[in-house]
């Protein structure tokens, strides 16, 4: 009999049968609070009737329109959509299936457009599992463990975490910029580099909110070299953060933007944005896919900024994701085992640390695995798996994050 391959890690033992909203259900029905989205993916939660209505529609009318061969009207409209939400100029768009791949799409525009080879990425960062990819990420070893040599042309520099830094924010940005300022005169020169790569929020690498005057640094120094800033809006985007782009929150405008998870509720469906001048120096062919922007797949999408929009999920990540964190910090004030509480909008961290400042990964595994017996699915992140992440769907109410709060108190007293 076949089975799936171990290598897949499952983080909790649900066996899902059917989803709706916020709530995952077994094959003997046993509710879930879904805390995770399906790693941020299920932005309208799952099967919003809008998306399943759309894409129903879009099912039996074209399935596969192969854009290199035809084009189709679900990827028109919504590259129209994309363009009225996108960050002012960034109006060219290409589309893949993944975060990875759209990654990878980035790197490739970046290189192609500017001639020079290296790309800047932040420790901590995570971008994907391909080898392009794998090689800008540093979250974790396992994604690069015993598969090199990976792509070549990656420098790593510090991101600024006040928390394990154990400074203040604004003293963790200086001392990041003041890093990569050094890295632009010792390892890479403005004249080899192409790009520097950051996530808003650095996701997998722990749930730490890039500080506004840190990306409007990097903006600064790019604009001074010449080097392109790709803003990873992957797990960021549509919202998730309390505004339409994490970026937003630092007023910046990134060179080229990567969209993909809660673009389309779940199905697979990434992109990238950029200006028309830099993407016209992109080597005609040299991008593309046989399923990239699927046609299904955009007709979702579709329904999904419909939905954003029309329910104001935007306004609620901000809204919930406040009360969220503000339940979150008072259960942490009852158990010290939890350093820090952070994250913005509805992508939060709970990280778990020894009396001596060392992460608590026995901890952080036992309140997760605590909190799915209770009826809550959690995922844990950062380095060491010690931060326990929550990252709900954007329709979340404020009774759903009261129940999250109260199940994720009796799963810490369980554990004490
Ligand atoms: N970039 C970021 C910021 C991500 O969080 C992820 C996925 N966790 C990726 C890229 C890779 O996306 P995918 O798994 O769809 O390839």
């Amino acid at each position: 009999m076949a089975e799936l391959s171990p290598v897949l890690k499952q983080a909790t033992p649900v066996l899902a049968a059917r989803g709706e909203g916020v709530y995952l259900y077994d094959e003997q029905d046993r509710r879930y609070l879904d805390f995770t989205a399906g790693i941020g993916v299920t932005s309208t939660g799952h099967c919003h009737p809008r998306v399943v209505e759309a894409a129903q529609r879009q099912v039996g009318t074209l399935i596969h329109g192969q854009y290199t061969t035809v084009m189709h009207r679900p990827l028109l409209q919504l590259t129209e959509r994309l363009g009225e939400v996108l960050p002012e100029g960034l109006d060219r768009l290409f589309y893949v299936n993944s975060g990875s791949e759209a990654v990878e799409a980035a790197v490739r525009l970046a290189r192609q457009a500017t001639g020079r080879q290296n790309i800047v990425a932040f420790q901590g960062g995570f971008h994907g599992r391909t080898m392009g990819a794998a090689a800008l990420t540093s979250s974790g070893t396992k994604v690069r463990a015993g598969i090199g040599p990976l792509m070549p042309g990656v420098v790593f520099t510090p991101f600024p975490e006040p928390y394990r830094q154990h400074c203040s924010q604004a003293e963790a940005v200086r001392w990041a910029l003041a890093e990569f300022d050094h890295l632009l005169v010792t390892l890479s020169s403005p004249r080899d580099t192409a790009a520097i790569i950051v996530e808003p929020v650095l996701g997998e690498g722990g749930y730490i909110p890039a500080p506004p005057e840190f990306l409007r640094g990097l903006r600064e120094r790019a604009d001074q070299h010449g080097i392109l800033l790709i803003v990873d809006e992957v797990q960021t985007g549509v919202g998730r953060t309390g505004r339409f782009w994490g970026h937003d929150h630092a007023a910046i405008r990134p060179d080229i933007l990567i969209t993909a998870k809660g673009l389309a509720s779940g199905f697979p469906l990434s992109a990238i944005a950029a200006g028309e001048d830099l993407m016209a120096t992109a080597w005609p062919g040299s991008q593309g896919g046989t399923y990239g922007g699927n046609a299904v797949a955009a007709a979702a999408a579709i329904a999904t900024l419909d939905v954003v929009r029309d329910e104001k999920l935007v306004d609620n990540a901000a809204e919930q994701g406040a009360r969220l964190q503000e339940g979150l910090r008072k259960v942490a004030a009852e158990h010290p085992v939890i350093g820090d509480v952070r994250g913005l909008g509805l992508m939060i961290g709970n990280e778990f640390t020894t009396p001596d400042g060392l992460p608590d990964t026995a901890t952080a595994t036992r309140a997760h695995q605590a909190a799915a017996e209770r009826g809550l699915l959690l995922l844990t992140c950062g380095p060491h798996g010690n931060v326990v992440r929550m990252i709900p769907p954007l329709i979340v109410t404020a009774e759903q994050v009261d129940d999250a709060v109260a199940r994720w108190a009796e799963a810490l007293a369980a554990i004490a």
